[in-house]
């Protein structure tokens, strides 16, 4: 029912940051729409995908690419882009 909602007036307002390294919280996969899927078997390590990554959601462990982090990690694609033995595919949601 509309005279049940807050007038824009009464709403906090949007983009406020209130507290300092925060972002972290905030579950941004769920703007996802494709979700990088990598094939093991021709993955060479190169770690171009964590490089480029604007969202620091491919994971490594041990100098070695380690999957992605689904919480966080928006589907832009540009790991896909980068990877020079274009092992990563963007599947649809
Ligand atoms: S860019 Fe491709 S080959 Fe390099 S680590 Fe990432 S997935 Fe593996
Ligand atoms: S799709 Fe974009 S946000 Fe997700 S892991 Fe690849 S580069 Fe990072």
């Amino acid at each position: 029912m509309a005279e049940d909602k807050k007038s824009w007036k009464e709403i906090p307002i949007g983009g406020l940051i209130d507290k300092a390294g925060n972002a972290a919280e905030y579950k941004t996969g769920g703007w996802r729409t494709f979700k990088p899927v990598k094939n093991d078997k021709k993955c060479i390590n190169c770690l171009f995908c964590w490089m480029y990554c604007p969202d620091s959601s491919i994971k490594v462990e041990d100098g070695k690419m380690a999957g992605f982090d689904y919480e966080h990690c928006k589907g832009c694609g540009i790991c896909a882009s980068v990877c020079p033995v274009k092992c990563i595919d963007m599947k649809k949601e």
